[in-house]
């Protein structure tokens, strides 16, 4: 059966773990074919990512601290040292003190989640957009928090809406050299970061009752619609937020029995 990523190269940042989404869309990619290179933050990773990286037969595996310059740097000057072409890059990061309401959050706080969470996506596609010559595919991971608000979510929804926002001035700024930018806006997933919103597991439970499909979101899912994106089948599209969420970004209110 044809391979949808076949002699493509993906560069894939935030696989943390098993859990992660990143790994969920790593496992796709290289279902489809695609030749993988892999990041993580630091040396704390390290062993872990390599791991990922033998059982998922990537490439390579990179150090990237996206709030470093020097990182990023570091990275392009690999990726140049291989002679790398590029066709895919997927940021899946996002770190915020999520503690307190927002009404309550510092300046560094917001500065913070706001680097690390929004502001890195611009980063890394400035870095990384001179290895994609004929074109190619950057897509980031956001949550309905950035448009409605999400009890507990606080300072990463407003993170999340300046994502969403950098995904439309991006996908303009990089359409004329045939570099498309799209987010997929994914449902919630029990993962490392997800732990970080309190209640986490009763928005779960609810998100099940409620959602049309009356189901959680499968991480599978999410990186069968990121292959999607990063293949010719979605050369059409580019500045979206795709909901891959069973449906839950369109219930408004729902009866309390429900939840
Ligand atoms: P995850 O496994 O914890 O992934 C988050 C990743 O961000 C980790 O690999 C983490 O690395 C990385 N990261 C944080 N700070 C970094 C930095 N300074 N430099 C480089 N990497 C950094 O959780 P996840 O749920 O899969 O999250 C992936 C993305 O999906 C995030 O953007 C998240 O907001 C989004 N999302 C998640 C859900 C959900 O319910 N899980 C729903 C919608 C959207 P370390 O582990 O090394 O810190």
């Amino acid at each position: 059966m044809s391979q949808l990523l076949a002699g493509k190269t993906a560069l894939v940042l935030g696989v943390a773990n098993r859990w992660s989404l990143a790994y969920a869309i790593a496992q796709a990619f290289a279902r489809e074919g695609a030749k993988l290179i892999l990041t993580y933050q630091g040396d704390r990773q390290k062993l872990t990512v390599e791991e990922m990286a033998a059982d998922l037969k990537a490439h390579r595996a990179l150090p990237c601290d996206v709030t470093k310059d020097d990182d990023l740097a570091q990275l392009t000057n690999e990726l140049k040292h291989d002679g790398t072409v590029l066709n895919s890059v997927v940021h899946s990061i996002a770190f915020g003190d999520l503690s307190r309401p927002l009404a309550e959050t510092s300046r560094g706080s917001f500065a913070q989640a706001l680097d690390i969470s929004a502001y890195s996506l611009v980063a890394v596609a400035h870095q990384t957009a001179p290895f994609m010559a004929g074109g190619g595919s950057i897509l980031t991971l956001t949550y309905l928090g950035a448009t409605r608000v999400v009890e507990n979510y606080n300072v990463m929804g407003v993170a999340k809406a300046a994502l969403e926002a950098s995904v439309r001035y991006l996908a303009s700024d990089l359409g004329p050299s045939n570099i498309r930018v799209n987010a997929i806006s994914a449902g919630a997933v029990k993962t490392v970061s997800a732990r970080g919103v309190r209640d986490f597991s009763k928005m779960l439970e609810a998100a099940a009752h409620v959602a049309p499909l009356r189901r959680n979101t499968d991480p599978a899912e999410v990186a069968d619609a990121a292959v999607f994106l990063a293949s010719d089948l979605g050369r059409g599209v580019t500045g979206n937020i795709l909901f891959v969420d069973a449906g839950m970004q369109i219930m408004g209110f729902a009866r309390s029995e429900q939840c």
